[in-house]
């Protein structure tokens, strides 16, 4: 069996799904240009595995760097998680977004059609379902009603995807749309690392809790939802991480392209993480009312029955062991600074 290539291997989901590949007995190569992490992450998931993964820094949308990869290892399916997501900066930057996101996506096609790799797992988001999908999202849902560039980017290489694999019937494509993960290794030694001020919730509460902010402030109390806050459907990493392993495998023996929720199914109001938080880890989170975000929709949440159904996979972990690894790990990033 060749390996595995994780771009955005050293970044918060593609880390953990290399830890999970790699106690599953896969090989794989990290590629990252550390835009949005630390090298020292690849020896932490050696650590953490027993086994240390190659990394090479390297830009996703470089095409000499991506064959010299190729070259170098047996790549046998590509799991792209490369690529700038934050929401808010991606329509101050459009332009970077589109460039960073569709390059990278464009350049590791080409080059796996070069080497016969025919095996490519994608990262998307629910960001794709837009404003008019009712809840709970289904993967036959039309998607593409995006509010920002940052999803727009995520539907566009959703589409060239699906044009690569109808114009190649050899090209088996997975299509991942992930709901909100948060939480981290339980060994505390990987997890999210935001630079700056977090934009996510788990992040602010984390670091509200450890005092490094005052208060956390609540996008909005006056949406049409049970306590008026928004609601998500919160996953565990690990649990993601592990969805990417029943993708693979599904991969092998499928051709053409499958959407997929990696979500829990089940959506948890701002207010009710905030309460969770503070159950699981005996940390108060101050937090005060503040308007709503702009872009922010009121509630969603998967319809996670497909990936059950299909790749045998269903996230396993509860709220509060997502709030006990992300307070474990926020304590142990404050210790490493
Ligand atoms: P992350 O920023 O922690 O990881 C992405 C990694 O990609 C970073 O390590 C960054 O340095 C690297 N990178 C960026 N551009 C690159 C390039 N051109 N070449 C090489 N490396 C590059 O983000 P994450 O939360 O781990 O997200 C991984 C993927 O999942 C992203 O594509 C993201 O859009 C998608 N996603 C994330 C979420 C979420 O809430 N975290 C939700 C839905 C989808
Ligand atoms: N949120 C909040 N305060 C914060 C950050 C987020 O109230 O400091 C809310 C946000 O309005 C949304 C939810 O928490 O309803 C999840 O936001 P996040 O940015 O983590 O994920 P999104 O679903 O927006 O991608």
């Amino acid at each position: 069996m060749g390996s595995v290539l994780l771009t955005g291997g050293t970044g918060f989901i593609g880390s953990h799904t290399a830890v999970e590949l790699l106690l599953a007995g896969r090989d794989v190569v990290l590629l990252d240009d550390l835009s949005n992490s630390e090298a020292g992450v690849a020896e932490r998931i050696g650590r953490i595995a027993g086994r240390q993964p190659p990394f090479v820094r390297a830009d996703a949308a470089d095409r000499r760097a991506l064959r010299r990869v190729f070259l170098d290892w047996d790549i046998e399916a590509v799991v792209h998680f490369a690529g700038f997501k934050a929401v808010g900066e991606s329509a101050a930057r459009p332009l970077a977004y589109y460039r960073n996101n569709l390059d990278s996506a464009l350049s590791l096609l080409e080059t796996m059609a070069e080497f016969g790799c025919r095996r490519f797992i994608f990262s998307s988001s629910a960001t794709v379902y837009g404003e008019r999908c009712p809840v709970p999202y289904r993967e036959d849902m039309p998607a593409g009603d995006c509010s920002s560039p940052y999803g727009r980017t995520k539907y566009m290489i959703e589409e060239i995807l699906k044009d690569a694999a109808a114009a190649d019937g050899s090209l088996s494509v997975v299509l991942l749309r992930y709901f909100n993960p948060i939480g981290a290794h339980e060994s505390g030694l990987i997890g999210e690392k935001p630079s700056g001020i977090p934009n996510n919730l788990m992040p602010y509460i984390t670091q509200v809790a450890a005092g490094l902010r005052p208060r956390l402030n609540v996008f909005g109390n006056d949406y049409p939802t049970r306590d008026g806050t928004c609601v998500r459907d919160y996953i565990h990493v690990t649990d993601l991480a592990r969805g990417h392993l029943a993708a693979l495998g599904f991969a092998e023996a499928h051709r053409g392209t499958e959407i997929f929720n990696l979500g829990t199914g089940r959506g948890f109001s701002v207010l009710e993480v905030v309460r969770a938080f503070g159950e699981a880890t005996g940390q108060p989170v101050p937090f005060e009312f503040a308007p709503r975000r702009p872009g922010d929709l009121p509630e969603f949440y998967a319809d996670a029955s497909k990936a059950e159904a299909v790749l045998g996979w269903r996230a396993e972990k509860s709220l509060a062991d997502m709030c006990r690894d992300s307070w474990r790990w926020q304590q142990n990033a404050l210790k490493q600074d």
